[in-house]
């Protein structure tokens, strides 16, 4: 069933000319069931009550339907903090991340990145990213992408990883669900030594992916795959 992502459930609810061209496109018409979700958890069926040629203006309306229960979702909320990245790696970073369920993905400025700063428009079509990776992979939460911040300013609350090689100890001796997780990775040259003594005295137990040097981009699928491998 096609998935259509809205601001907020209501009785009636119009849709954005971007999202009314989509459907003309997929050839729904009037009276096609779909399912509305609101990137915070709610969900629910919905029915295409109007669907206006395009020179009008009006874009599409959906009615509300019944509530659906999407359980989705890991037990304990997962964040992902990820240094900020070259070119396009981020999007795949985010959309794999969304996929493997994160419900906040952190972008972090760290010493030995090549990038400290990304534009507006980027962070823009990271959060469209988000939302569609939400959309395909059926959830009814849309992760938040939050601005970079200095990874200083990093803090923990539940627990936390951090991948680093070299590394002994291993996330999946140490993981239980029991809190909400914090994963953190590291941009292409690494972590400094400051950076890691300053996140292990936060709580983050710096785990390792294995004998061999992943890149940046991989390293957080590694460390998302050994939560999604528990199963929930
Ligand atoms: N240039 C660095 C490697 C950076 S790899 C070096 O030679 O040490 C980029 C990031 O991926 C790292 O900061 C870390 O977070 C993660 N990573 C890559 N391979 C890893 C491994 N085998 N174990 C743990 N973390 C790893």
């Amino acid at each position: 069933m096609h998935r259509v992502k809205v601001s907020a459930l209501a009785r009636v609810m119009p849709l954005s000319v971007g999202e009314a061209q989509h459907l003309r496109v997929l050839r729904l018409g009037v009276g096609t069931q779909v399912r509305v979700f609101d990137g915070q958890g709610a969900e629910a069926s919905a029915t295409l009550i109007r669907l206006d040629d395009p020179a009008s203006g009006v874009g599409a309306m959906l009615e509300l339907g019944e509530a659906v229960v999407n359980d989705r979702e890991t037990p304990q909320p997962v964040t992902l903090a990820v240094a900020l990245l070259k070119g396009d790696k981020l999007s795949d970073v985010v959309r794999a991340a969304t996929e493997l369920g994160v419900s906040t993905v952190q972008l972090l400025q760290t010493r030995h990145a090549d990038v400290q700063e990304i534009g507006d428009q980027k962070l823009i079509r990271l959060r469209r990213i988000a939302a569609e990776a939400s959309k395909q992979s059926r959830r009814a939460v849309t992760p938040e992408v939050l601005a970079p911040v200095p990874l200083a300013r990093l803090t923990l609350s539940g627990q936390g990883f951090l991948a680093h090689p070299g590394s002994a100890a291993r996330l999946t001796d140490t993981l239980h669900w029991q809190m909400p997780l914090t994963l953190v990775s590291g941009p292409e040259g690494g972590f400094a030594d400051a950076e890691v003594a300053a996140l292990t005295a936060l709580g983050f137990m710096a785990v390792t992916l294995g004998p061999r040097i992943l890149r940046a981009e991989t390293a957080p699928l590694a460390l998302l795959g050994a939560l999604a491998a528990t199963g929930v």
